[in-house]
């Protein structure tokens, strides 16, 4: 089939029957029939769609030389600067659909499996069969353009023991048994976004794992269906709440839901299994195979997008009310715009500086990319405060579409006007505003640009571990060695 269109992906989706516990529902039909995942489905759809536009095709597909079969740009297995370029463009063009605020667009994961299947000599050091599934997953996920999830981290339940020690061990999902197919799986994992409308999860190592005999129930990594039998999703409350594209621009469209991962002895055919044991492998499944690297070139590209996003809504806003003149306020955009441009540069750093990796494939440069992923988390941390100081009381003074529509419309085109837009432009605009800062899906985006990608706490000290500041520390000796 290869790149697939919304029609294809929805076709799909309603023939899948995954377990789901929402707001004290257990659905039974398919998600495509729900209120509150239709929304996202839709967009999700137009992300599919968008790929096969035919001013777009070229850029976001790609075919092998003799085929006329196409496939999505994030399956490129990149050699050239070109081919980043374009696995960027594509990723970009999805991101900007969201204003960055879709964080698992298929691309995020297939970059991951992506260079996972190029690092099969690594897998072959536990198992060659190992190898042999990780490309054939590959092969699969880009020929039916699935849509991926993953889930990584063990419950919350106590983070000063480990996987192992929580309950006895029996708290976090772990092998529990092993037949001639396959293993079963018991326990829990956190945390899946967008686990019920996705094709697919990968449940991959996480990196918290001790080198120790306890540990190796806990390691593992495979892919299931997300409606494997025993397999359960509990959600999070929705921040849909069905309101309009107007009253919540982002929220209506864009709510990506969280949820816990119950595994009730499910069980994963061994063909499905990319690695089981091996937790010093597991430890450096993402940085020894680069499939950080990939992924957070695709991380970052949405960053892109979303700062782009927060720069625009800054320049509208600060116009609209006559405030852009002050020295303050363009204190504030001036620090947006400098984290796009250096969100750019390391992104373009990366890609210019990109080598092949041990198995061949062009991989950019994770320096750069580390101290992007090191540093946004806390720099977007101030992207709700910048516009919650811009917008003051206008981000309360926010009539519905409902009142725009009735009795309160004309108060609202004479006192709500503003010095660039009439009342009820205005409104639309600070109503973007407030679901970009405010809303309960701005709370859930600020959460997600700050843990994400792992907690920072951790990723600071992995920095740090792996740094090479051997010159550094060496020229600072030869200086205190100078004639004093
Ligand atoms: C909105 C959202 C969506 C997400 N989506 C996904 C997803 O799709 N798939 C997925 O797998 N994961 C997802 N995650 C999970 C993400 O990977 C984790 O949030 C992240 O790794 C941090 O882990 P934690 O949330 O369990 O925090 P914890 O590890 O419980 O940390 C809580 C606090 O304690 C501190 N702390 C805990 N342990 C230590 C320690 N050993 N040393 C120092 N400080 C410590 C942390 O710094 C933090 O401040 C998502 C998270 C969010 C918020």
């Amino acid at each position: 089939m290869g790149a697939r269109s919304g029609a294809q992906y929805m076709e799909r989706l309603a023939e899948t029957r995954p377990a789901v516990r929402i707001q004290g529902e257990v659905l039974d039909g398919p998600v495509t029939e729900h209120p509150i995942f239709a929304r996202l489905i839709s967009s999700f759809a137009a992300l599919y769609d968008m790929q096969l536009e035919p001013e777009r095709v070229e850029t976001m597909t790609y075919a092998e030389a003799g085929s006329s079969e196409r496939y999505g740009s994030s399956f490129i297995v990149p050699r050239s600067h070109e081919d980043l370029v374009r696995r960027r463009e594509s990723m970009k063009a999805w991101a900007d659909y969201s204003l960055g605020t879709l964080g698992r667009t298929g691309d995020y994961l297939n970059c991951c499996v992506m260079a996972l299947s190029e690092a099969q000599s690594w897998f072959s050091q536990a198992d060659a069969a190992f190898a042999a599934n990780i490309a054939a997953y590959y092969s699969r996920a880009r020929a039916e353009d699935l849509l991926l999830t993953h889930t990584l981290i063990s419950p919350q339940a106590n983070r000063s023991q480990d996987a192992a020690q929580q309950q006895g061990g029996a708290l976090t999902a772990r092998i529990v048994a092993e037949d001639d197919n396959g293993v079963t799986i018991r326990g829990a994992r956190m945390l899946a976004t967008i686990g019920p409308i996705a094709d697919e999860l990968l449940v991959f190592p996480s990196t918290v794992l001790k080198g120790t005999p306890e540990d190796a129930p806990y390691s593992f990594a495979f892919a299931i269906n997300c409606d494997a039998p025993g397999l359960r999703f509990i959600c999070r409350e929705s921040l849909d709440y069905g309101r309009s594209h107007f009253d919540h621009p982002l929220g209506s469209r864009f709510e990506e839901i969280d949820s816990v991962v119950v595994f009730d002895d499910v069980h994963v055919p061994f063909e499905r299994c990319f690695m089981l044991g091996h937790p010093d492998l597991c430890n450096g499944f993402y940085t020894e195979t680069t499939a950080a690297a990939h992924m957070t070139h695709q991380v970052a590209t949405r960053t892109i997008a979303k700062t782009e996003a927060m720069v625009g809504i800054a320049t509208l806003l600060t116009e609209a009310i006559g405030i852009d003149s002050f020295q303050h306020i363009q204190e504030d955009v001036a620090e947006l715009i400098v984290t796009l441009e250096i969100v750019r540069g390391l992104v373009r750093a990366a890609e210019a500086d990109a080598q092949p990796n041990g198995f061949g494939v062009l991989t950019p440069k994770m320096a750069s990319l580390n101290a992007c992923r090191n540093w946004f988390p806390k720099a977007s941390q101030r992207f709700p405060q910048i516009l919650r100081k811009f917008g003051a009381s206008g981000l309360m003074a926010l009539p519905t579409q409902a009142d725009i529509e009735g009795e309160a419309h004309d108060d609202i085109e004479r006192y709500l006007q503003s010095a660039t837009l009439d009342g009820s432009d205005r409104v639309r605009l600070f109503r973007l505003a407030w679901d970009m800062s405010m809303s309960a899906f701005a709370g859930r985006q600020t959460l997600y640009e700050y843990f994400f990608f792992g907690d920072p706490v951790r990723m600071a000290g992995a920095l740090v571990r792996g740094y090479d500041r051997d010159p550094y520390r060496a020229r600072i000796e030869e200086f205190l060695q100078r004639p004093q």
